[in-house]
């Protein structure tokens, strides 16, 4: 079962190529949460999946109004807590009545807010690189912890290696994603060191 892999994207466009890769995956009921600082591409990626789910129209940052609904294939919900300071102001807007079981919900967020997270979900982390040459470069990471998300990643991992090859024009970079569910730092503590 792959848990989680790790990706570079080097413009908007192949941000917005992941997000669309995601879309086949997922069905109602479906959390995402993004995480990462400003500008480290999260609305991007919305756009992509928003798109590949059919939406017509922009895509565009909830972060003033918290919370965007489009209509694609599903209702989708996007919202934007990243200004939210506390859970208390979070709950006063009603965040459970938006993860709504006939939408997609997407998540834009910092970290203060993990506890009222699903526990099923998909967790998408967005990280400017430390290389000061790589300015567009984005390393994304995805993370499950159960087995129906499991599969969702792995065909997002499939679809995007078929897009990413076609925007390259046939380019192959080979195995962009590294695969982290075995490294060290995401091994679960409580299965041993077999
Ligand atoms: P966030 O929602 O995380 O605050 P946005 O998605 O609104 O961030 O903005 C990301 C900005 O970074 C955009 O201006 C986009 O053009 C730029 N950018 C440069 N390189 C990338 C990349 N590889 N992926 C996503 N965005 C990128
Ligand atoms: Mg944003």
């Amino acid at each position: 079962m792959i848990r989680s892999v790790r990706v570079v994207t080097h413009s908007p466009e192949e941000t917005r190529i992941l997000g669309a890769s995601l879309a086949p995956a997922l069905l109602p009921g479906d959390v995402i949460a993004i995480s990462g600082d400003l500008g480290a591409g999260k609305t991007v990626f919305v756009q992509g999946l928003a798109t590949a789910l059919g939406v017509q129209t922009r895509v565009t940052s909830p972060a003033f109004t918290i919370v965007h609904e489009y209509e694609g294939r599903y209702p989708i919900i996007h919202l934007d807590i990243y200004r939210l300071n506390s859970f208390q102001e979070l709950l006063d807007l009603g965040f459970e009545e938006f993860l709504d079981p006939k939408a997609i919900v997407v998540l834009e967020w910092g970290e203060a807010v993990e506890p009222l997270l699903p526990r099923s979900h998909m967790r998408i982390e967005l990280r400017r690189s430390d290389d000061l040459d790589a300015d567009d470069d984005r390393i994304v990471t995805f993370r499950v912890t159960r087995e129906d998300w499991s599969r969702k990643l792995f065909e997002m991992r499939e679809t995007a290696e078929t897009l990413l090859d076609a925007m390259s024009e046939g380019q192959s970079e080979g195995n962009r994603f590294e695969d982290l569910s075995q490294s060290r730092e995401h091994r679960d503590p409580r299965a041993g060191e077999s």
